[in-house]
């Protein structure tokens, strides 16, 4: 028998799970409480009830499941349905997740209870600090009062999460929240929509060459795919990476397990020129842009990944990684594990290199691993985030 004091402890989801019982593991003996009958449709609350009993078998914690009482819940937050995320209505229920979690607590005798909400940056600590006391008081169990967000706790969450592929929500969890992302997601869609537009009719390059932008995607994707300039190939179909090289590209991705269809509907797919560059000095249809044409087209790229908001970046060829990691960038982060701040925006980055240029690159000496590397790491983004 554990000679630690006995804890319960209430899980949102299993992401923020993950680093609050990585804290309290050495000085409680934690049992988890999946208690959120306010998660809807029934589906995601089923998703997330999985992902939490998946982790407390990883980490090896005993879970209780409270009952999914929506209609409950839905009365105690009636006539507060219209209010913002962080208003009276997330009160009300950190109040109902809690009272649920502390009445637990005293009837099976544990000595503390508390909650993993705090480790979001979205909620008041606050809050959560007085409802607690407040319970603790009223069904005689000690209320923990521990913000998990502290020393990084969020930023842990997130490491940890990714370590053991959890799934991670973009909302809340209750209708008003569910409703309001799908308004923000539809806006999203329809400026993506007007900018798609305006960027088909560019015609910056028209002293040199006869614009027609090839690109391909909308808002909200969780991957982009980069390349140099669309070919020949690229130019009569307007679609990116349609072409041999594009053929190839495909290859890895099913190589990997992931048919070209199923990336393409959930991929912003286009290249750092996006009309066709003409043909080389050799004769052959791997032109890479001119610097004029690679100046006026960088702020489109950025525009394109503002839309996407993408979540793993992948730069195809070294003209593709110069141009948005700088001119040190290239070959040489291939196989490499990037993350970095992009335009504002954090996100994971896998360097290719251009299928049309393969034949040599992987020939040199030392190249094989880096490349084989390079798609197993894009194996393993795509697994965590597609
Ligand atoms: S937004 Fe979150 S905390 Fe607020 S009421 Fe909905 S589920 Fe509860
Ligand atoms: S290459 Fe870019 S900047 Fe130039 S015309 Fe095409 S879309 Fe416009």
């Amino acid at each position: 028998m554990s000679s630690k004091p006995r804890l319960l402890l209430h899980i949102c989801c299993a992401p923020d799970a993950t680093s609050v019982y990585e804290r309290l593991k050495d000085r409680f003996d934690v049992t988890g409480f999946f208690y959120n009958p306010q998660i809807e449709p029934g589906d995601e609350y089923d998703r997330r009830l999985a992902e939490t009993m998946k982790v407390a078998g990883i980490l090896g914690f005993d879970l209780m499941t409270g009952e999914r009482d929506l209609d409950r819940w839905m009365k105690a937050v009636k006539g507060l349905e219209t209010e913002p995320e962080k208003g009276r209505r997330c009160g009300v229920c950190y109040a109902f997740r809690l009272e649920q979690t502390a009445m637990l607590a005293s009837d099976k005798g544990f000595d503390y209870f508390t909650t993993t909400l705090s480790v979001s940056p979205h909620k008041s600590f606050d809050w959560l600090r007085d409802i607690g006391q407040s319970l603790s008081r009223k069904y005689g169990v000690a209320f923990l009062d521990e913000d998990f967000k502290k020393h990084d706790g969020f930023k842990r969450s997130l490491e940890v999460s990714r370590e053991l592929n959890l799934y991670r929500q973009d909302y809340c969890g209750c209708l008003p929240s569910f409703q309001e992302r799908q308004r923000i997601l539809a806006e999203q869609e329809e400026a993506y929509r007007f900018f798609s537009q305006e960027l088909s009719s560019c015609k910056q390059c028209t002293e040199f060459l006869e614009p027609a932008p090839v690109f391909e995607g909308g808002a909200n994707r969780p991957l982009m795919i980069v390349g140099q300039a669309p070919g020949r190939h690229e130019l009569t179909s307007l679609k990116p990476f349609s072409g041999p090289a594009g053929k190839r590209l495909w290859q890895w991705f099913e190589g990997l397990g992931y048919a070209e269809d199923y990336v393409s509907s959930n991929a912003y797919i286009t290249a750092v020129a996006k009309c066709y560059p003409g043909l080389g000095p050799n004769g052959k249809d791997d032109a890479p842009p001119s610097t004029i044409q690679r100046r006026n087209c960088l702020p489109w790229l950025e525009q394109e990944f503002f839309h996407a908001r993408p979540r793993i970046l992948v730069l195809v060829g070294s003209v593709a990684a110069k141009a948005v990691l700088g001119k040190d960038a290239g070959m040489k982060l291939v196989g490499e594990w990037v993350q970095k701040r992009l335009w504002g925006r954090k996100v994971t980055i896998i360097v290719l290199p251009h299928p049309s240029g393969l034949n040599r690159w992987p020939n040199m000496p030392g190249n094989k691993p880096k490349f084989e590397r390079a798609l197993t790491l894009l194996g393993e983004e795509l697994r965590r985030n597609l």
